[in-house]
C-alpha cells in the first residue's frame, strides 16, 4: 500500500489497531479524533477467542497488552447482606466465560496501539470531518478546524455515534436493547483484590471491579428502560439520569453512587447495535462499533473492532488499489460471524440486568451450577464456540512482500 493515503476517523480500539496494521503494509496514515486527546476511562473490556490472540500474536503487541491487563480473577454475585452467592473465576470455560485472560481498560488497549504507531502515524486531536466527497483522484474531506485535504480512502473508526457513517448514509437508527450502561473509576471501599462483585435487583444492576493494582474499582451501574432522547455529551445530565434510576437499591450502591459527582471519567451509553446493509460505499468504509456495534452486552465489542480492524487493513492491501474492492471483500469475510455475534447479543441482556427476581435467581443458579460442576460447562459452550468461530486470514505474505 506505499504511498496510499487512509484517513481515519477515531482513536480508540479500532482506528489505532487499524492504523497500526495500515502502517505496516506501508500506507500513509492519518487518524483525526474528536478528543483534545487519547481518551483515558472505560471498564474493563475483553479480548476473546483464538482470532484475536492471533490478531495481537501477529501484531508482536502481545506482551504489551499482557503488561496492561488488569489482574481479574474472577466475579461473584452478592446478596443485599454483601454475601457471596456464587462465583465464576477467570480461566473457567478454557478462558473465554464470564472473566476473560485478557481484561484490559479500555483505555490502557487504546494506548498500547497508540504508543506503537505514534512515531508512524499523523495524530490529529480535537477535529473532526465535517464533509466528504469523493472524486475520482481521491476523496475530498472538509474538517472542522483542518485545512480541507484529499485522501485514498476514508475509513469511520468513530464508534456508536459514527460521524463518518452519517455523512456516509445519513441518520441510522440503532438497535437498542432495552438497557443503559455506565461506568466511572470510584475509591475501593470494599478492598476488593483483583476480583468484581455485582447486585441485582429487577431491571437494576450496580458492580464494582478492582482495577489499579486493587487502589481502586471500576463501579458499574445497568439499568433496563426502554430508548430515550438524551445527549451522551452532557455528562452530568447523564449522572442524574443514572442516579434516578439506581436510587433505593440495596448492597453498597448508596455509596458507589455518592461518589459520581466526582468521577472524572464516567461513560455512559445504551446498549444498542449497528445493523447496516452494507459497511461502505465507494472508498469510505467503516470498522469497529461504527459498522456493527454488536453492543457490551455481547461481551465481544473489543474483540470485533481488533479482528475487524485487522481483516480491514489485509483486505484494503490485497485489493492492490480497488479500495473499493478491498472494502467489499473486508465485509463479505467478516458479516457472517458478526451477525452471529450480534444475534447472540441481543439475547444477552439478562445476563447483566435480569428484569424479574426469577431471572436473577435463575443467573445465579447457572452461576452456582458452573462453580460446582465443570462439567455444566455447555451453559457457556455456545458463547466459547462463537468467540472461536472465525477463522483469521493469513495476510504475512503482504508483509513480506513490503519488506
Ligand atoms: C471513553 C470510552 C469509554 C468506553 N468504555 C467502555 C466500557 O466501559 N465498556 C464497554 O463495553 N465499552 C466501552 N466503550 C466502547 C468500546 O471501546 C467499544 O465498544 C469497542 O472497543 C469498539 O471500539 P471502537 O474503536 O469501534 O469504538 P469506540 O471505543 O467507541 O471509539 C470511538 C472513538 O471515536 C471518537 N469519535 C467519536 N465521534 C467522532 C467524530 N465525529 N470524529 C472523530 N472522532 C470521533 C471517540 O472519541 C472515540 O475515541 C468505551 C468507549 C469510549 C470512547
Amino acid at each position: 500500500m506505499q504511498g496510499t493515503r487512509v484517513l481515519i476517523s477515531g482513536a480508540s480500539i479500532a482506528g489505532p489497531s487499524l492504523a497500526f496494521w495500515l502502517a505496516r503494509y506501508g500506507a500513509e496514515v492519518t487518524v483525526v479524533e474528536l478528543a483534545p486527546e487519547l481518551r483515558s476511562g472505560g471498564q474493563l473490556v475483553d479480548v476473546r477467542g483464538r482470532a484475536a490472540h492471533e490478531v495481537l500474536a501477529r501484531s508482536g503487541l502481545g506482551e504489551a497488552v499482557r503488561a496492561a491487563t488488569t489482574a481479574a480473577d474472577g466475579l461473584s454475585l452478592v446478596g443485599a447482606d454483601g454475601r457471596r452467592q456464587a462465583s465464576t473465576r477467570a480461566g473457567d470455560q478454557g478462558g473465554n466465560g464470564a472473566v476473560v485472560e485478557i481484561e484490559i481498560l479500555r483505555g490502557a488497549l487504546s494506548g498500547v496501539f497508540y504508543d506503537a504507531t505514534c512515531a508512524d502515524v499523523e495524530y490529529v486531536f480535537g477535529d473532526r470531518i465535517t464533509a466528504l466527497d469523493e472524486q475520482p483522484d481521491g476523496v475530498h474531506v472538509a474538517f472542522e478546524r483542518a485545512q480541507e485535504r484529499a485522501f485514498d480512502v476514508v475509513i469511520g473508526a468513530d464508534g456508536l455515534h459514527s460521524g463518518v457513517r452519517r455523512l456516509l448514509f445519513g441518520p441510522v437508527a440503532l438497535r437498542h436493547l432495552g438497557m443503559y450502561l455506565s461506568f466511572w473509576t470510584a475509591e475501593n471501599h470494599l478492598g476488593l483484590r483483583n476480583w468484581t462483585e455485582v447486585y441485582s435487583e429487577p431491571g437494576r444492576t450496580v458492580g464494582m471491579r478492582a482495577i489499579h493494582d486493587n487502589n481502586a474499582v471500576m463501579a458499574f451501574t445497568a439499568f433496563t428502560s426502554e430508548a430515550f432522547a438524551y445527549d451522551y455529551r452532557d455528562l452530568d445530565a447523564l449522572k442524574t439520569v443514572v442516579r434516578c434510576k439506581q436510587a433505593g437499591m440495596g448492597w453498597e450502591a448508596g455509596r458507589m453512587l455518592a461518589g459520581l459527582d466526582q468521577a472524572t471519567d464516567f461513560y455512559f451509553d445504551s446498549a444498542s447495535q449497528v445493523l447496516l446493509p452494507a459497511w461502505s460505499r465507494g472508498r469510505v468504509g467503516l470498522v469497529g462499533d461504527a459498522a456493527y456495534s454488536a453492543s457490551p452486552l455481547s461481551g465481544h465489542g473489543t474483540t470485533i473492532a481488533l479482528v475487524g480492524a485487522y481483516v480491514l487493513a489485509g483486505e484494503l492491501a490485497r485489493a492492490d488499489g480497488d479500495h473499493a474492492a478491498g472494502l467489499r471483500a473486508y465485509e463479505a469475510r467478516l458479516r457472517p460471524w458478526i451477525e452471529q455475534v450480534q444475534r447472540f447479543g441481543q439475547g444477552n441482556g439478562a445476563a447483566m440486568a435480569p428484569r424479574t427476581w426469577l431471572g436473577i435467581l435463575a443467573r445465579r443458579a447457572v452461576l452456582r451450577g458452573l462453580e460446582l460442576l465443570p462439567a455444566a460447562d455447555f451453559a457457556m459452550r455456545g458463547q466459547v464456540q462463537l468467540s472461536n468461530r472465525f477463522e483469521l486470514p493469513d495476510y504475512e505474505l503482504l508483509e513480506r512482500q513490503r519488506r
